[in-house]
């Protein structure tokens, strides 16, 4: 495949948001899609402090900035994806809504364009399977925050090509990322290990064996963890860590990775984090 010049982003959260930003400080021209204008406003906002951090502490010009802000295109309408050489998805974690997703980006898009999904722990087979590309479907599952963690999980479905894989790796190498590569089994291999960690925090606190402090406090002084599991349950969004937890325990079949009715109580009541100032802690 020719190089990436064009890269269409697809849901302007959290991830989109910097998977774009990553996109445009490495000089591809972006458009940012999403169907809620409001997460475009914030998109835009968090992106251009962000690169402001960026010339702060003198990792890009001012003139980088500049540049990096002028490539980058905000948009609700798909039909301006039509151009893109690559399309990275970044909308909520449900298979059925990606599904949707993915059939009308395969109308839309070029035929050689590639469809990545950034999913923490879908099927990269079942979402191919939505398209008449499955070849040119390939999982890319960056870090939070994406301009920030220097890791990019590749998983390979089914059908995936070489050719895919490599431009996916060659996209990957050119945001200075390092990779890993995944098997297609639910959670991949980051959130495989890492929710039923956070999971398991939950039940420590639900079942009140610790405070929510004592609980972070520990695994970050014990285990020399940055962050602890509550903590950074909140940076994810407790309702990414709930829809991780349902697909590992569909997926993988066993009751060990069954959600925590604390973390199921949580997002029921809206408190899914950071985000919305309120979590496990409070930030309001
Ligand atoms: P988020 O809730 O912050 O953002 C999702 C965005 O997608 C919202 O702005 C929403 O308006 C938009 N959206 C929803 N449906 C859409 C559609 N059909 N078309 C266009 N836009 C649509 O979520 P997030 O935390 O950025 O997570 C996005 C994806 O990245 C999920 O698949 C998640 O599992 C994955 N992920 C999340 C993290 C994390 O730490 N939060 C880390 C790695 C991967």
């Amino acid at each position: 495949m020719a190089e990436v010049k064009n890269l269409g982003v697809v849901g302007g959260g959290q991830m989109g948001s910097g998977i774009a930003q990553l996109g445009a400080m490495h000089g591809l021209h972006v458009w940012l899609l999403d169907t809620d204008p409001t997460a475009l406003y914030r998109a835009n906002k968090s992106i251009s402090s962000s690169l402001q951090r960026f010339v702060s502490k003198g990792q890009i010009s001012q003139a980088a900035c500049t540049e990096a802000l002028g490539r980058l295109e905000y948009t609700s309408n798909i039909d301006e994806l039509r151009s893109a050489d690559f399309i990275v998805e970044a909308i909520v974690e449900s298979e059925d809504v990606k599904k949707k997703l993915f059939i009308e980006l395969d109308k839309i898009t070029k035929s050689s364009a590639i469809l990545a999904s950034n999913t923490s722990s879908i099927s990269i087979t079942r979402l191919a399977s939505a398209t008449s590309r499955r070849c040119q479907v390939i999982g890319m599952h960056f870090m939070n925050p994406p301009p920030i963690m220097k890791l990019v999980e590749i998983v390979r479905g089914a059908h995936t090509s070489d050719e895919t894989f490599h431009a996916t790796k060659a996209l990957a190498e050119r945001f200075h990322k390092t990779i890993i590569c995944s098997q297609d089994y639910s959670g991949f291999i980051v959130n495989r290990i890492l929710m039923p960690m956070i999971n398991e925090a939950f039940f420590t606190l639900y079942t009140g064996v610790a405070t929510k402090e004592d609980i972070d406090t520990g695994m970050k002084l014990g285990t020399n963890h940055p962050i602890g599991p509550l903590e950074l349950a909140d940076f994810i969004g407790l309702d990414v860590c709930l829809s991780i937890m349902k697909v590992l325990h569909a997926g993988l079949g066993d009751s060990k990775y069954a959600p925590c009715p604390l973390l199921v109580r949580y997002v029921d009541a809206g408190r899914v984090g950071r985000k919305c100032g309120v979590g496990v802690y409070d930030y309001r």
